[in-house]
């Protein structure tokens, strides 16, 4: 899977607890225990369903056994490690006092923290409230590192981040994937105009309009100045046109005024996708045949579309 990039709600969070463990009386002390902790708790009683559980539900915080039967705790805490998805959800292990020897190896496999069995109510509590504040904190520097706060949108290094994800997705599971870049006509005029204020304004209605005709699974960045990314996972080409046809549109609608009177506000873009590449796909080529595409409709007089060379015959 892609990584998803979406902003952690800081107001309203509502952290989420998954149990992996095969012994059911676990699942029962903790749900009694840690109501009060959390909002939502997920079970798993086995390695495997765990990690599919955390990957779709991707957990705030994640209580592992070590012994179970099959794949057991460190085997399950390697998986989630590898995986981007699930790499920044704090595990704490639960070992009994005849696995203390355990701990030192639990801890080098990556996970935060340790509780023993059987458990002592306030100090599993209150090792649970300090992975999520661990977390919390975690997830508001990230999102500073990934975000823009003009536009709301990723980041350049988000989007490469992102687009390196579609790209090993395409690699590893033959998923498709769009790529639409998209820059602000004349930008530069509207800022010696009007001034930056009016410039930053029409930035941010643009990364609104994104948002607004993205899908949930769909990378949307500032990647410039004033230009735009959107990386349009396990899309047809014919779809990425239609969506990027609806930003353009979008964008063109805006009302944004200025000195009395409304600014023109459109934009050019270029499509590509993993069917315009070589096998071999990488960031630089896809990004040069949407930027060679974008550099194509500036050319035709601005405020269109294009898209690589074949891509839509
Ligand atoms: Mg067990």
């Amino acid at each position: 899977m892609p990584i998803s990039i979406k902003h952690s709600t800081g107001v309203d969070w509502l952290p989420k607890l998954l149990v992996i463990d095969d012994d059911p009386n676990a699942h029962d002390l903790t749900d009694y225990y840690l109501n009060t902790v959390v909002s939502e708790m997920l079970h798993a009683f086995a390695g495997d369903e765990g990690i599919r559980i955390a990957e779709t539900s991707l957990p705030d915080v994640i209580l592992l056994d070590i012994e179970m039967p099959g794949m057991d705790g460190f085997q399950v805490c390697r998986r989630l490690k590898e995986n981007d998805a699930t790499r920044n959800i704090p595990i704490l292990f639960l070992t009994n006092d005849k696995q203390r020897r355990h701990i030192v190896k639990a801890l080098d496999y990556g996970g935060s923290d340790y509780v023993t069995k059987p458990f002592f109510p306030e100090e599993l509590q209150a090792r649970v409230r300090s992975a999520l504040r661990t977390k919390r904190a975690n997830d508001a520097l990230r999102e500073q590192a990934l975000f823009d706060p003009l536009t709301n949108l990723a980041n350049r290094r988000a989007f490469d981040e992102g687009l390196n994800a579609s790209i090993a997705d395409y690699t590893r599971n033959g998923h498709e994937f769009c790529l639409l870049l998209l820059d602000l006509d004349h930008f530069k005029a509207v800022n010696d105009t009007y001034g930056h204020g009016v410039g930053d304004e029409v930035l941010t209605q643009v990364g609104a309009a994104i948002r607004k005709r993205s899908r949930r699974y769909d990378v949307t960045a500032r990647y410039g100045g004033e230009e735009f990314g959107l990386i349009l996972n396990q899309t047809e080409p014919s779809e990425a046109w239609d969506i990027g046809q609806r930003v353009l549109e979008a964008i063109r609608q805006l009302s944004i005024f200025a000195d009395d009177q409304q600014l023109r506000i459109t934009a050019s873009a270029g499509l590509a996708s993993t069917l315009s590449c070589c096998t071999e796909i990488d960031a630089k080529q896809i990004l040069q045949q949407a930027d060679d595409a974008l550099y194509e409709a500036k050319g035709q007089g601005r405020n269109c579309m294009m898209e690589a060379a074949g891509l839509l015959r």
